[in-house]
Parts: C-alpha cells; sequence; structure tokens
C-alpha cells in the first residue's frame, strides 16, 4: 500500500527525476519517494542513441556547452559550472560505468548499452533508499502552509515537504495544466530536432548520397548551419539539417514547416568556389564537367548538380557559358529547395518550451514563488542539439534540485 508522508516526491521517473531522488536521497535521513506515471522507469534512457545512452558530450568548459542549447543555453552556464559534462564523467565512472568519446564527441557507455547506464543508475537509487511507486500519476500539487499534499490519479494523497517535478517535455500545451494552476508560466509546447521533407525533391533518387562539409540556411532569416548533409527519400538529414531544426524550431513551427532552403554542398563561399572552378578550368580545359568533379562531393551528386546547372553531359570546362559557369557555382553554394513537412530523426526528439526558466533560481532550480517546489530536466523551457547535451541538462539540473532538496 503507498505509503502517504514523505519528506521529498520526486515526480517523474526519467533521467532528471533518477539524478534528482539519489541527490536528494544520498547522505541523509530524508524519506524520498520517486512516482512514476507508467509501469516503466527511465524508458527514454533506454532507447536513447540508438540503444546505446549518449550520455553527455565531451565539451569541458560551461562557455562552450551552453553554445549547444538552443533554448536555455546562457542561462546554463552557472549551473553547468558546478555540474557539467566532466562531473556527469566521473559520476559514471566511479560507479564503474566505463565510458568512451566517439570522434564527434558523443560520450557513451563502452559496453555500447544503455542498459548499463539504467543498471547504475537503479543500484545508487536502492544504495540510497529510494522508494519507487510505479503506475502512480500526480494530477495536481497543493500548496499547503507548510509543505505539500500531491494528488494521485487513484484518488490517493501523498504528503510532504518538498517536491521536484520532473515530468520531461510533453506535446501538448494542456500536459502542463496542472503546473499552470501553480502560477508557472509556461513556454508553449513545439517539437525539436527533426529532418526536413522535401516532396518535390530531384535528388530523392540519390537517398544515401552526403556530403560532409555542407551547410544549410532559411534564406530571409539568421538562421544558418554546417554539418553533414545527408539526401534521403523524403528530404534531407545529417547534423546540418538537425541542428537547424533545433535552432529554428519556433520560426518553423509559426511557417507550420512549409519554407525554402539554400543548400550549400562544399562549406564553401561564392567567391572561394569560383577560384576553385576558374584556377581547374586553366589547368585542365579539355576535362568533361560533368565526370570531372571538383571538391569533395559524391560523383553521382555532382552529375545532378551539372544537370541542374543546365551544362550538358560532353560538355568540357573550356566550353562552358558564362551564364553555365554562373549557374554551376550557384547550384554548388545556394542550391534551393521547398521544404513541406518534417520527419522525426530516428524517433529522437525533445520538447522546445515548458516552465519559463524564469520561474526557477538556477543555483538550485526552485520555483522562485513557490519555495520547496523544484523542477529539473526536460520539464523547463530547455532543449540541446544532438549529441548528448539533452542528458547532461538532466543530469545536471537533477543533481542541483535534489542536493539542494536534501539540505534542511
Ligand atoms: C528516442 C530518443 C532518443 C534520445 N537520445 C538521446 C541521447 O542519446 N542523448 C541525449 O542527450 N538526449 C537524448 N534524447 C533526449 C533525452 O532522452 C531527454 O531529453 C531526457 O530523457 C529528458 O529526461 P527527463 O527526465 O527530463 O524526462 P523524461 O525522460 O521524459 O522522463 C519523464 C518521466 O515522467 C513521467 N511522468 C510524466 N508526467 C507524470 C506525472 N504527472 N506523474 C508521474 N510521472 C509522470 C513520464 O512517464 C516519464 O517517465 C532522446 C530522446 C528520445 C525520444
Amino acid at each position: 500500500m503507498l505509503q502517504t508522508d514523505y519528506d521529498i516526491v520526486v515526480i517523474g521517473g526519467g533521467a532528471a527525476g533518477f539524478f534528482a531522488a539519489i541527490h536528494a536521497a544520498k547522505g541523509t535521513k530524508q524519506k524520498v519517494v520517486l512516482l512514476e506515471k507508467t509501469n516503466k522507469l527511465l524508458s527514454k534512457v533506454k532507447v536513447s542513441g540508438g540503444g546505446r545512452c549518449n550520455v553527455t558530450h565531451d565539451c569541458d568548459y560551461a562557455a562552450q556547452l551552453i553554445n549547444h542549447y538552443p533554448r536555455g543555453g546562457r542561462s546554463l552556464r552557472k549551473p553547468f559550472e558546478i555540474f557539467g559534462t566532466q562531473q556527469t564523467r566521473e559520476w559514471f565512472e566511479k560507479r564503474g560505468v566505463k565510458l568512451k568519446v566517439e570522434e564527434d564527441g558523443r560520450i557513451f557507455p563502452t559496453t555500447d548499452d544503455s542498459q548499463t547506464i539504467i543498471n547504475c543508475l537503479f543500484a545508487e537509487a536502492k544504495r540510497n533508499d529510494v522508494t519507487i511507486e510505479l503506475k502512480s500519476e500526480v494530477t495536481k500539487i497543493i500548496k499547503k502552509e507548510e509543505g505539500f499534499s500531491l494528488k494521485l490519479k487513484s484518488g490517493a494523497h501523498i504528503n510532504c515537504k518538498k517536491v521536484i517535478v520532473t515530468t520531461g517535455g510533453q506535446n501538448k500545451a494542456s500536459g502542463y495544466d496542472w503546473l499552470k494552476q501553480l502560477g508557472l508560466k509556461i513556454e508553449r509546447p513545439i517539437p525539436s530536432l527533426f529532418t526536413f521533407n522535401v516532396p518535390d525533391s530531384d535528388l530523392k533518387d540519390l537517398l544515401g548520397l552526403s556530403v560532409n562539409k555542407g551547410y544549410v540556411q532559411i534564406p530571409g532569416t539568421k538562421w544558418k548551419q554546417d554539418g553533414p548533409i545527408l539526401i534521403t527519400h523524403w528530404g534531407f538529414s545529417a547534423p546540418a539539417v538537425i541542428k537547424l531544426s533545433a535552432w529554428a524550431a519556433i520560426d518553423l513551427f509559426d511557417k507550420s514547416y512549409q519554407f525554402p532552403i539554400l543548400i550549400n554542398w562544399i562549406g564553401l563561399d561564392e567567391e572561394a568556389t569560383r577560384t576553385v572552378l576558374n584556377d581547374y578550368k586553366k589547368q585542365h580545359p579539355r576535362k568533361v564537367v560533368s565526370t570531372n568533379q571538383l571538391l569533395e562531393i559524391p560523383s553521382r551528386l555532382w552529375q545532378r548538380i551539372c544537370h541542374k546547372a543546365e551544362i550538358e553531359e560532353d560538355k568540357r570546362y573550356v566550353d562552358l557559358s558564362k551564364k553555365q559557369f554562373n549557374k554551376l557555382i550557384e547550384m554548388l553554394v545556394r542550391c534551393p529547395f521547398e521544404v513541406n513537412g518534417k520527419t522525426t530523426f530516428k524517433e529522437e526528439f525533445v520538447t522546445c518550451g515548458g516552465v519559463n526558466l524564469k520561474e526557477v533560481d538556477l543555483k538550485n532550480f526552485e520555483a522562485k514563488k513557490i519555495p520547496g517546489l523544484y523542477l529539473a530536466g526536460e520539464v523547463l523551457n530547455v532543449d540541446g542539439v544532438t549529441g548528448g547535451f539533452n542528458f547532461q541538462h538532466a543530469w545536471t539540473s537533477g543533481y542541483l534540485s535534489g542536493t539542494s532538496a536534501s539540505q534542511g
């Protein structure tokens, strides 16, 4: 039977909830319970990083780390200075989880299995006597003169001194109603981290081809991101696109995911591209353009770009008209497409939006208006790009809220 009195209640059994509960209970006599509405714990950790769990990122300085968060970034500098990527790595490694850094900076357990992280968090929760209750959805938090009373969907009530809310992102604004009732300001929830659908793309048959150093921009806006670009059967994917989806998430939602993009396939600007092509033309005037590609671009994509530039298959560099030469440059550095819709990237997504960060004191993630109530993880209006940044925020805010709640 559900016990009804605790010192600290943590609502939500995800990454932030476990970290908060462990640190709320650690080294104290506080009675801590973690309430999870489903019958599964750490379900996102389980599927994260393609089942490998990208725990954090190799980025030791808070000043650099904050550059990876479209929402929340600058405000998180101090929290990351206290519990950043270095502390996360040490925390897991001290508990026997060996970690490895991949070439792109993502950090995974050496087992390549997210269960390693789950086992570690379960063991720590057990060691610190955290009680866990499944199928316990909290529907209301009532602030009392001293402490809180929580109402559960089952009709039960739990009394406690402090509450840590770690309920994650919600895809509907109504999912935050119970927090709004406490007077907390909520930013509308909007999806972040997705790929672009381009139904009219004339490149779809080249699916699987990619470039490593391109960039994608949205003309008429400040949005531009560089990195690999992958051609898919529905449009475009890979880091340049996914990062752009995160930074421009609110704008793109407001445009109903219908907007133009310009792709630069080579990472060079117009002037540098012109120089490279002119030099090649001088040195190899008799070479056929469509079969002698320059720059780091797959040959089939180069041929298609030549076709888009209206260059005949047997045309030699020396015979290119000025118009064709300019059009080739244009298609290499500003290749236009119309996006119409989005697709989730490997089922990985985060919610942009949630509880406004101004509602919490960033020293300990306690609600400024409601002493004793803390918020941590994705329930806050914080989201990072892919690469381990979302978990890092969960560990940081979970650690600071739990540690603070445990005191007094
Ligand atoms: C497929 C996928 C892969 C991902 N991979 C990565 C990755 O590799 N690296 C990375 O950094 N990020 C990744 N992310 C993002 C990352 O998983 C999340 O940002 C992170 O899990 C958020 O943790 P959280 O504890 O704040 O919320 P959640 O993990 O969403 O946990 C919230 C929990 O609260 C419970 N809950 C909600 N409401 C209530 C209620 N009223 N009462 C009780 N319980 C409630 C929910 O059931 C849930 O278990 C991935 C996301 C997805 C979807």
